[in-house]
């Protein structure tokens, strides 16, 4: 079987692949998409989209749980699970459709089927053979599975979205962000909510300010949090799941189990050897600062390639890497520094820059530190009182802002703006001099003394 020629061939459609591919069909690349299930990856159908709309669902329960405070007399409401499920699910398809008509349009080829290297110039898909001189692995990750005895009971987070009820009463397993955003989705929809964590202490990635004060929120709120568990198996009780611990402990009675415990790479079947492909010690495809692997014309960006697993940084470098191979821009490449995040926790956390760890270690004695404490004006009618937690990170004689991190209401929205500036190379003496907007949250930045 003769191979079909392109310019570029796109192995995943998620968010680098079809980035990299549209921005290659920019430039006039011909260029294809192989993709083994739903356009869009895991964001759009099994992350950012359906999580971001979950949150946004457990937002309005917490707003019906504050209405009463503002004179409000309507009783409170309880989800329509399936009424819920099927807007989620729908508004998903329309965009996988949204997807596959932006491909048409943009003139790039869309295969549905499972893609496999033949050579380090040839992939195979769906019973065809596509050659080209560049081809990216944009195959994203997966969710990592504990491998207990019974860890089957429990589900991944690919799962909670094709849960058909809430559940009663759920165990998190997890500190990482994923675990957190779904411990307060559940919970303020009424789950009954155990958080398990190995350690004291969840996001520990993140500044230690941000996990030490979310916890304190998270238990306010009503999650029970157990920790320094770990867990050795789950078995199958008359009451449900039960969570034993290597300590012998034996958490009970869970509808549901959720590993939230890691995520891997997906380069499951692509037969990486056969292209002579490398993957470092954890099971990333190795990639250079150009996102190159090291067999020459084949690249990988995103989750597949294991630096900072998030949509933004995908696309970033996906179109880079198009600009660079076939925009004429050598020099193009994805600066890793300053990304920054938001976490969709209740309540929400932005962080953008170092922890003070970080910058202790990078700066010494040379940090100083403004932080600010306070509940939101939002809550001063409302029966329910989170804190807002804000920290800047300066650093050297002119104060130059290199973190900033914000726990509370409106975190979510404020951080964009604030990243753009600490990117510019923001100093304290900068947000001194910026007016503040009165009356929010986001004006305690630049208030700080
Ligand atoms: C629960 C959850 C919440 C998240 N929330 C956020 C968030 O709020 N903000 C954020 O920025 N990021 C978030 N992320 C991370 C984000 O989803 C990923 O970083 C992003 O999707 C990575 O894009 P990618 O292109 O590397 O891979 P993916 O989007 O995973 O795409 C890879 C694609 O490759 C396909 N594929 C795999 N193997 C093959 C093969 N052999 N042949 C053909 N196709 C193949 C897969 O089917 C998949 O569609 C979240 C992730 C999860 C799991």
């Amino acid at each position: 079987m003769s191979a079909q020629h392109y310019d570029l061939i796109v192995i995943g459609g998620g968010s680098g692949g079809l980035a990299c591919a549209q921005r290659a069909a920019e430039y006039g690349a011909k260029s294809v998409v192989i993709e083994s299930g739903r356009l869009g990856g895991t964001c759009v159908n099994v992350g950012c989209v359906p999580k971001k709309i979950m949150f946004n669902a457990a937002s309005v329960a917490d707003s019906l749980e504050d209405a009463a405070g503002f004179g409000f007399e309507s009783p409170s409401a309880q989800i329509n699970w399936a009424a819920f499920k099927q807007g989620r699910d729908a508004y998903v398809l329309r965009l996988n459709g949204i997807y596959e008509r932006n491909l048409a349009g943009k003139k790039v080829e869309y295969v549905v089927g499972r893609a496999s290297f033949l050579d380090a110039g040839t992939v195979e898909a769906n019973g065809r053979r596509f050659s080209a001189p560049n081809i990216l692995i944009a195959t994203g990750g997966k969710p990592a599975l504990p491998m207990l005895p019974g860890a089957e009971l429990g589900i991944s987070s690919d799962g909670v979205f094709d849960l058909d009820r809430r559940p009663s009463r759920i165990a998190v397993v997890g500190s990482g962000y994923i675990a957190c955003e779904f411990a307060g989705v559940f919970a303020s929809l009424g789950s009954e909510v155990q958080l398990f964590i190995r350690k004291s202490q969840v996001l520990g990635s993140f500044d230690p300010m941000l996990g030490k004060e979310l916890m304190r929120e998270m238990r306010k709120s009503g999650i029970a949090i157990q920790e320094q568990v770990i867990p050795r198996a789950l078995l199958k009780e008359e009451g449900g799941i039960t969570l034993l611990s290597s300590e012998e402990q034996r958490f009970q009675g869970f509808d549901c189990v959720l590993w939230a415990v890691g995520r891997c790479s997906d380069h499951h079947g692509l037969g990486l050897n056969r292209a002579g492909v490398h993957v470092d010690a954890q099971d990333f495809i190795l990639t250079d600062a150009y996102q190159a692997t090291n067999v020459p014309g084949i690249y990988a960006v995103g989750d597949v390639a294991g630096r900072a697993p998030l949509t933004p940084v995908a696309i970033a470098a996906g179109r880079r890497l198009s600009d660079r191979l076939f925009g004429g821009k050598q020099d193009r490449k994805l600066d890793y520094s300053l990304i920054p995040t938001v976490i969709f926790t209740h309540p929400p956390i932005g962080t953008v820059g170092l922890t003070e760890p970080q910058a202790r270690a990078a700066h010494g004695d040379n940090v100083k530190i403004y932080s600010s404490s306070f509940v939101s004006m939002y809550y001063a009618l409302t029966e329910r009182k989170p804190r807002t937690e804000m920290k800047l990170i300066c650093a050297g004689a002119e104060e130059k802002i290199v973190g900033c991190h914000i726990l509370g209401l409106g975190a979510d929205e404020m951080l964009q703006g604030f990243a753009v500036a600490i990117r510019m190379g923001a100093t304290k003496r900068d947000f001194d001099d910026t007016l503040a907007i009165h009356p929010t949250s986001a004006e305690e930045l630049v208030t700080m003394r």
